[in-house]
């Protein structure tokens, strides 16, 4: 179980950071459901001393997501946010950052309602326009802070050129690649400084764990997440590493299949005639559909489409049985929702109306089941609308 430094992907999501247990050989990393760790003498001990700081399961975790995003230090916290928010710890006083205008609800809130209380600024753009990103660059910028695609209107921000923006004025940028997952795109190989997920969805993907991860690539950076990880003690437990480990094993496969499920999913409502507009980005009417294409392996299974009216959005997430309506993405089980009153309900409406998330969007997560149920099961609620 030996990886050489030619592995390929499938092979590293199931084998790096893995060892088989060193006291009974399972080739599945144990659960370390423990506090503490007992030393065989005065400051002499495994490297293990305190499960806050660390923890043998976390680690294994941490390791496989570093090799997956080909990073070089992976640090696990107790949900996406939780890991997003320890990025911030990177910024002082009187910095600014650049921000993806569409970026997922729960980011916007902590950067708009918590971190500016702590004289941080943040300017919102389209970053898939890196003209308009440059120009709200300041002296005082420090990050770029990027998704793509955003949720839940898919732009598509070309991660090269702004990585080689960020680093034109000295910023770091930091990509949630939690929409794509490491099987479609891998920022850091772009030129990220830092990656972060919300292991809650593809990474998992079973929709039974909540969790963050922080890929690092500058040892300043790596130093520095360890401290504060321990410093602020938001760290992902035992449990949840594990499932988040057996998740990675199967994402290959897993998004293989939800990449398949979304671009048929975003064809088939492409060509409904209740359906006013799509936003996929492996549709070739996508503004940004070649970029997609050169950047991106497969367009993942996250898509949007507008019925045009609260009434008839609200008809079809009431009228479909295989969909499950429920916030989220990333699991197994295809979801549906509502990102005006859901997802997006903390986004105030005139920014939402100028994202173009009207009443009348419906988003899907597509998940694994066989395409032919779920485009039945769409059709059906389409008609009663
Ligand atoms: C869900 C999500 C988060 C937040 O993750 P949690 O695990 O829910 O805290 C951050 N970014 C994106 C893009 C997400 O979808």
């Amino acid at each position: 179980m030996k990886l050489t430094s030619r592995a390929r992907f499938s092979t590293i999501c199931l084998h790096a950071g893995q060892e088989p247990d060193p006291s009974t050989g399972a080739i599945i990393t144990p659960i370390y459901q423990t506090s503490t760790y007992v030393q065989e003498a005065l400051g002499r001990h495994k490297g293990f001393e305190y499960a806050r700081t660390q923890n043998p399961t976390r680690l294994a975790l941490e390791r496989n997501l570093a090799a997956m995003e080909s990073g070089k230090a992976g640090f696990a916290f107790a949900s996406g946010m939780a890991a997003i928010g320890a990025i911030a710890t990177l910024l002082k006083a009187g910095d600014h950052v650049v921000v993806s205008d569409n970026t997922y609800g729960g980011t916007f809130r902590l950067f708009d309602k918590v971190l500016t209380r702590y004289q941080l600024s943040f300017s919102y753009v389209d970053t898939a326009d890196l003209a308009a990103t440059e120009r709200a660059f300041t002296p005082a910028t420090k990050m770029l802070f990027v998704e793509t695609p955003t949720n839940p209107i898919m732009r598509i921000t070309d991660l090269r050129a702004a990585a080689e923006l960020a680093h034109r004025h000295h910023a770091r940028l930091v990509v949630d690649n939690t929409f794509a997952s490491p099987f479609i795109q891998r920022p850091i190989e772009h030129g990220a400084d830092l990656v972060t997920h919300s292991t809650t969805k593809y990474l998992n993907g079973h929709s039974d764990s909540v969790g963050g991860i922080v890929v690092a690539v500058r040892d300043d950076d790596i130093e520095w997440l360890g401290f504060v990880q321990n410093a602020e003690g938001a760290i992902l437990g035992p449990m949840d590493s594990w499932l988040v480990l057996r998740g990675t094993k199967t994402l290959p496969l897993r998004m293989q299949q939800h990449n398949a499920n979304g671009l048929a999913l975003a064809e088939f409502v492409a060509k409904h005639p209740k359906v006013k507009q799509v936003y996929y980005p492996g549709l070739p009417t996508h503004p940004h559909y070649e970029l997609a294409r050169r950047q991106m392996n497969g367009f993942g299974g996250m898509l949007a489409f507008d019925l045009g009216s609260l009434a008839a959005a609200r008809t079809v997430l009431n009228g479909v049985k295989l969909h499950a309506l429920a916030e989220s993405l990333g699991g197994v089980e295809t979801l549906i929702s509502h990102p005006a009153t859901m997802t997006h309900a903390s986004v105030p409406a005139d920014r939402r109306a100028a994202l173009g998330i009207t009443d009348g969007l419906v988003r899907i997560s597509a998940g694994i089941e066989d395409i032919e149920d779920l485009k039945e099961d769409l059709a059906q609620a389409l008609d009663l609308s």
